[in-house]
């Protein structure tokens, strides 16, 4: 191994499969076994480390945080109907996104990423399809939203 001595080499934060020749300057790179895109995010705890998180987790966790801020503008202010569907189509905009390359990336991989587990072979190819079909749906759903 090429690691210095007593540190461990990082590991894909979706396969924890260990990244090779991650060059120090790079903050953006894909894992070599699932081919997720992470990126190197600098810890707010400590100054000078990074943590890697996959891109893909970190658009669902947009996703989902302006969901929750959408719901609570809508509920609690007079925001018309009409402009909390647009908003929330431009949402589905970026789970679809997400959801579609998570699909294609399961298929081609075959490997897929349920509830705090890793999902391998055909198993992964019919979880990407539904991915897949998840995210074309909510590309649809926001062009009807937006042609409201
Ligand atoms: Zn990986």
């Amino acid at each position: 191994m090429n690691a210095p001595f007593g540190r461990r080499l990082p590991q894909c934060p979706c396969c924890r499969s260990p990244l090779l020749g991650w060059p120090p300057d790079t903050r953006l790179r894909s894992c070599n076994a699932c081919y997720r895109p992470i990126i190197r995010v600098p810890s707010i705890r400590h100054a000078g480390v990074s943590r890697l998180c996959s891109l893909l987790d970190l658009g669902f966790t947009i996703y989902g945080v302006l969901t929750l801020i959408l719901v609570a503008t809508f509920a609690f202010s007079d925001m018309s109907a009409l402009r909390f569907a647009k908003l929330f189509s431009v949402l589905l905009f970026v789970v679809g996104s997400v959801l579609i390359v998570e699909g294609y990336l399961s298929i081609r991989t075959k490997v897929a990423f349920g509830r705090r587990r890793i999902i391998r072979g055909q198993a992964a190819y019919w979880v990407g399809v539904w991915r897949l079909a998840a995210g074309v749906l909510a590309l649809c759903l926001m062009l009807v939203g937006l042609g409201i």
